[in-house]
């Protein structure tokens, strides 16, 4: 039987750091992403969902911005993934007006071909969306379609969560709480479980959630 894989992508590192914090010059994106990322990877194979991130340090695939997001697409891809979750940290350019009070989550999916007949990206995004806010409680901005390169190149539904605000000053105290890390990893990793319960291809096999048997 094979089992699911889930491939969970920390947006940016190495010496692409993200989004910067406005008020503590060593608080980087990359950082954050990759501690959440970590989370779900470990919570995910705690429930039998088999994870792999595209990558477990600080570093960066590739020079070029994209190239270095196609590698993240084509990790999933090469690795026959039956989801792709990319975690990311929003910022507000503060050099607008009323920029440092834009706060809150937002959950970016694009509607594509997928080897699952009736599951959409969007419905991917609103499931996942749901549960981070059931455990956070945070300003939900809603999901958006964009057409985000890894959205648009990899071929499994997949999805980008931008956890929070870096540029605002509640979301920064958030996103540096052990608290908020884990129940955003435990929202995405509670709405991945429903996704593969709802996409119905697979089942609970002993530990571990497997593709279903063709013809069953
Ligand atoms: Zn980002």
């Amino acid at each position: 039987m094979e089992p699911v894989l889930v491939v969970v992508d920390a947006g940016h590192g190495g010496r692409d750091p993200g989004t910067i914090s406005p008020y503590d010059d060593t608080f980087f994106e990359k950082d954050v992403v990759l501690d959440i990322a970590k989370r779900v990877e470990k919570y995910l194979k705690d429930k039998g969902i088999n994870a792999m991130l595209t990558r477990d340090g600080d570093y960066h695939f590739n020079d070029s911005i994209d190239k270095d997001l196609l590698e993240r697409a084509d990790i999933a891809n090469r690795n026959n993934a039956s989801l792709f979750v990319s975690i990311h940290v929003n910022g507000y350019d503060l050099k607008f007006k009323g920029a440092a009070a834009v706060n809150g989550m937002e959950v970016y999916y694009l509607n594509k071909d997928t080897v699952y007949t009736d599951f959409t990206d969007e419905r991917y995004a609103e499931i996942v969306a749901n549960k981070i806010i059931e455990f956070t409680g945070i300003k939900f901005n809603g999901i958006k379609s964009r057409g985000l390169s890894v959205l648009r190149n990899t071929h499994m539904p997949a999805i980008l969560v931008e956890t929070a605000y870096i540029t605002n000053k509640e979301d920064h105290a958030r996103l540096k709480s052990n608290d908020f890390r884990d129940k955003t990893a435990k929202g995405i990793v509670d709405g991945i479980e429903l996704v593969l319960d709802e996409i119905g291809a697979f089942e609970h096999q002993g530990e571990l959630y497997v593709f279903k048997e063709a013809g069953e």
